[in-house]
């Protein structure tokens, strides 16, 4: 007699990676146990910047972003230091909260046959030659051939990412704000990207005319404004006049900002030997791309949806799966990594302003630089 649940497909997380993962399986005919901790939708710390790019997997994934509100953006603005810099985007920008879009795709994986588990948290993962073993809170052993994991920022015990060489002393932050009339409307169509010492912020629309702002920041610099929200806003304002008026008799529906410490910018998954075959690592537990790039949730979905076809064609093998996604988002990650090394000097930030300024088609340059290119994006959804 067993003591434990046997599956042959687990998903950790019902983020972007692993929901997408699991509709791909779903619509094979995979009917994959999808494990997420939050009982319920919650919001994210995020820019909630849709790319071209996670419109497409989206669409395909049969998420109708105009239904849900997406707001749309088809300009940049970069502020730094009371100047101003605007260039067209190389495509139509959509904004959409975490928390609407991780819902929407997590009711689509269930609505295609996944079989989605709410409430439920992996505490610890171990494997054998031919198994995964999860302790999984209320479930308790589960016992999987093959997982897929899909915890982003979060590491479970027993598969933690190796993440030397990345940035971890940035805190990233989001705040949503109720805008005046005036602001919401100096806001339309646009995102503002503010670059300021020892960090940069986003500022953009989502659904229901609400705004998101997003930034990132130094530990250090946090610690220099004693650690408070206000104080940060404060002293970012000081160096914006822009965020001033935009903020001006702003109410916000959160209450207060949600956070995340030690962002491992950078981090690259090393495929290695020693980990068990059948442990296939999605989004952010595959890469983490700076946020500036507006990437990282493409990068999720292409994960997702590269996994499950890699699955559906060579079985539980994550070899070639893991080599792939290298091959497809080093280049991107690498890049974007210099790039936010620069960005944290003041002289760095200096320089990247008077190019955009005075030469707007190297912005549009360096954003093809950081995107999923098109012939990685085909080839995982073709099994779509
Ligand atoms: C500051 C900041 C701004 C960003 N802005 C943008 C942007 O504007 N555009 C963009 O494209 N990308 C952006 N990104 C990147 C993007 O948010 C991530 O790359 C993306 O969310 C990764 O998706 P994921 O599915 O891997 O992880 P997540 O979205 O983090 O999902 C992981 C899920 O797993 C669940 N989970 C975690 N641990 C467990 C466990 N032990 N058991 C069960 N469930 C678990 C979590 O509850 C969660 O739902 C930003 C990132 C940061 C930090």
């Amino acid at each position: 007699m067993t003591d434990y649940r046997a599956e042959k497909v687990v998903i950790v997380g019902g983020g972007l990676a692993g929901a997408s993962a699991a509709c791909v399986l779903a619509k094979a005919g995979y009917s994959a146990l999808l494990l997420e901790r939050d009982p319920e939708p919650r919001h994210k710390v995020c820019g909630e910047f849709l790319s071209i790019e996670a419109q497409v997997y989206l669409t395909h994934l049969g998420i109708d972003l105009d239904g849900l509100g997406a707001s749309r953006m088809s300009r940049l603005r970069l502020l730094h230091r009371g100047m101003r810099a605007e260039v067209e985007l190389p495509f139509m920008a959509r904004g959409l909260s975490r928390k609407v879009l991780d819902e929407a795709l997590l009711q689509r994986a269930a609505s295609l046959g996944s079989r989605v588990s709410r409430g439920v948290t992996v505490r610890s993962i171990s494997a054998d030659a031919s198994m995964h073993r999860l302790d999984a809170g209320p479930l308790e052993t589960i016992r999987a051939e093959t997982l897929f994991l899909a915890s982003g920022k979060h590491d479970v015990r027993g598969a933690k990412r190796q993440a030397s060489g990345s940035i971890t002393d940035l805190i990233g932050f989001k705040m949503h704000y109720y805008l005046s009339e005036a602001a919401r409307a100096a806001l339309e169509g646009i995102i503002e990207i503010i670059l300021f010492k020892e960090g940069y912020a986003g500022l953009q629309l989502i659904e229901g005319g609400i705004a998101n702002l997003c930034l990132v920041v130094t530990q250090r610099r946090f610690e220099e404004v004693g650690k408070s929200w206000d104080g940060l806003i404060d002293q970012i304002a000081r160096e914006c006049p822009d965020l001033v008026d935009r903020l001006q008799g702003a109410a916000t529906p959160l209450g207060k900002p949600l956070s995340v410490f030690q962002i491992p910018y950078g981090f690259l998954h090393q495929p290695n030997s020693a980990e068990s075959q059948g442990l296939f690592r999605l989004g952010d537990q595959m890469g983490v791309i700076p946020s500036f790039t507006g990437e990282g949730m493409s990068m999720a979905l292409h994960s997702g949806c590269l996994a499950a076809s890699a699955f559906l064609r060579h079985g539980r093998s994550h070899s070639a799966f893991h080599r792939q996604m290298r091959s497809d988002i080093r280049r991107q990650i690498r890049f974007a990594f210099m790039l936010n090394k620069a960005a944290r000097q003041a002289i760095g930030q200096e320089l990247i302003f008077h190019l955009c300024r005075t030469w707007p088609a190297i912005m549009q340059q360096v954003a093809s630089m950081t995107r999923v290119q098109e012939t990685s994006m085909q080839r995982a959804l073709a099994a779509l």
